[in-house]
């Protein structure tokens, strides 16, 4: 020990119950290593499922040992965003399950109304975000409560997910941003799942963030029409100038398309609405000066663009009637 004590790797703190790796036995005093002195070099994880996880390097003789640590702490940590317990770690094939149990003791139904007593239970799993290409799923027991908001039985609220989704809300999530960056079919192949499943995942985010206040001290905005898919398919976009956030989307590009966004908007909140900026068509124009007293912005881009043609014509027609160019 005494030779290894100088190696830059070891570090200082010694076995804790005198378990030597070289012997191929975890230091918790459980059962055997799964990694055996036979291989030149790798990991050692305690056989014991639920026992210390003791990591140690081989290189034909122990370098090095370090803390040992429940395998159930680790994934407590690494979950405590979710707001839940890690009870259990399984390995399924090459999936890994975590048993969970939320800290919350309230059953809480999706309305707002809570209450301790359940009406029965059931075990649920939900795809979180992977681990070192591991699949991982947590699983919890999921109970039902007699709400008495909505006076029916229906499932709890749980804190990691969207309700009904099959779906961790952080997989929801990181998904919905890839959605942003990315085809659909990319997105599915990526994450190892069916398209189907990322566009469900981009409705539930969606319609997530939906809400009123994304309408909240809304000043100046910017409209305009996008194509889509083939032929003349039309979307109108409405953004806000001042986040840059797409705040409203409708199918087609008349005056009766925007028009419904102003009605969404309301009279007290079009009344706010400063300054709004387009391109020089006349349908989203009209739209505007129907519901608002905003100054109408012309986009530089066609105003450039209508100068250049100006431009343009009176050259052609000083060259054409030999009238001199001022
Ligand atoms: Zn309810």
């Amino acid at each position: 020990m005494g030779g290894r004590s100088h190696h830059p790797l070891r570090r200082s703190r010694p076995s804790r119950r005198g378990g030597t790796s070289r012997d191929g036995a975890c230091v918790c005093d459980g059962p055997r290593w799964l990694a055996s002195r036979t291989k030149p070099a790798g990991t050692g994880v305690c056989a014991a499922r639920t026992g210390p996880l003791v990591v140690s390097v081989f290189l034909r003789q122990p370098i090095y040992e370090v803390d040992t640590v429940c395998a159930t702490t680790v994934f407590n940590k690494i979950a405590a965003p979710l707001r839940v317990t890690v009870t259990d770690v399984v390995f399924e094939g090459d999936i890994l399950v975590l048993c969970i149990r939320a800290t919350r003791r309230r059953l809480r139904c999706v309305c707002g109304w809570s209450t301790p007593s359940s009406y029965d239970s059931s075990r649920r799993r939900w795809r979180h975000l992977d681990i070192a290409g591991t699949k991982v799923f947590l699983e919890a027991p999921v109970r039902r409560l007699a709400c008495g908001a909505c006076q029916r039985v229906v499932t709890e609220d749980v804190d990691w997910a969207r309700h009904g989704a099959r779906h961790t809300r952080l997989f929801d999530n990181v998904v919905a941003w890839w959605c942003q960056r990315a085809d659909r079919t990319s997105v599915a192949e990526f994450w190892r799942c069916d398209w189907a499943t990322v566009t469900a995942i981009a409705g539930r985010v969606v319609a997530d963030n939906l809400g009123d206040g994304r309408f909240e001290g809304l000043t100046r905005t910017g409209v305009d029409e996008i194509s889509w898919s083939k032929g003349h398919r039309y979307v109108t976009v409405v953004v806000d100038q001042t986040s840059g956030n797409v705040i409203w989307v409708g199918d087609g590009k008349n005056a009766e398309v925007l028009g419904e966004f102003y009605t969404l908007l309301g009279v007290d909140r079009c009344a706010l609405l400063t300054a709004v900026s387009m391109d020089m068509g006349r349908a989203f124009a009209a739209a505007t000066r129907a519901h608002t007293t905003a100054t109408i912005c012309w986009d530089p881009f066609h105003v450039v663009k209508l100068l250049n043609k100006a431009v343009t014509d009176t050259v052609r027609w000083s060259r054409l009637t030999r009238v001199p160019w001022p």
